[in-house]
């Protein structure tokens, strides 16, 4: 099963897909997390995305591509994979597309998660995210079982630094020139389904899960 988690930040992307790799034992891979690791770590890609990400503006494609082609091949992504903000541009939809064929595959789903702009705005002031694991919890609709402790992993919850009220305006504005038009192409290819993100979480896990079946 081969899905892609589609929305605007702050959509619930990240919260579905970690919901979706444990149901389904796929593995959940996030361009975010991948580019938050490699900042922690101090490497050179981490170094490059950090200067694009702090902006509000998007890794450019070349740094992204390759990356998520090598993930998907490696042998945990044999039975599937969920990606969680990628592709974000046509030409990563495109670049992932390419790579999928030379093995006569294609994607299978492609979950759009809707949530109006100024909806989204208040969520992402609560977000808080895990250091260590990535998980992302809310202060108000999701928090944490002990305040700044991520319940997966015992990690530090922290404010993202792109979480900042003028970066999260920027981010949407990116959004909506860039991956908004993914929505199109994957209705295009016949695997988009649309859920409403304004309800629960759990409810808008069950709506994905009707999908799926
Ligand atoms: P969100 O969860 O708010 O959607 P992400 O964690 O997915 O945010 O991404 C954070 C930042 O990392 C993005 O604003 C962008 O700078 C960079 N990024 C993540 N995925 C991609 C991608 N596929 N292409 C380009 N940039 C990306
Ligand atoms: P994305 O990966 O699309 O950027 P996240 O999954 O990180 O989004 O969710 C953004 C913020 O909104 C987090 O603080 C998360 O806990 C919260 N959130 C996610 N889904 C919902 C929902 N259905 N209702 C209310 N808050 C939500
Ligand atoms: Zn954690």
């Amino acid at each position: 099963m081969k899905i892609i988690m589609l929305g605007a930040p702050g959509a619930g992307k990240g919260t579905q897909a970690i919901k979706i790799a444990e149901k389904y034992g796929i593995p959940h891979i996030s361009t975010g997390d991948i580019f938050r690791a490699n900042i922690k770590n101090g490497t050179e890609l981490g170094k490059k995305a950090k200067e694009y990400m702090d902006k509000g503006a998007l890794v450019p494609d070349e740094l992204t591509c390759d990356l998520v082609v090598d993930r998907i091949h490696q042998d945990d992504c044999a039975n599937g994979f969920v990606l969680d903000g990628f592709p974000r541009t046509i030409p990563q939809a495109e670049a992932l597309d390419a790579a999928l064929q030379k093995d006569n595959e294609t994607m299978d789903f492609a979950i759009d998660i809707e949530v109006p702009d100024d909806n989204i705005v208040k969520r992402m002031g609560g977000r808080r995210a895990c250091v260590n694991c990535g998980a992302t919890y809310h202060i108000v609709s999701a928090p944490p079982k002990a305040e700044g402790v991520c319940d997966h992993c015992g990690g530090k919850l922290t404010i993202r630094d792109d979480d900042k009220p003028e970066t999260v305006q920027k981010r949407l504005t990116v959004y909506h020139d860039q991956t908004q038009p993914l929505i199109d192409y994957y209705r295009k290819a016949g695997i988009l389904h649309s859920v409403d993100g304004t309800q629960s979480l759990d409810d808008v896990f069950s709506e994905i899960v009707k999908v799926l079946g």
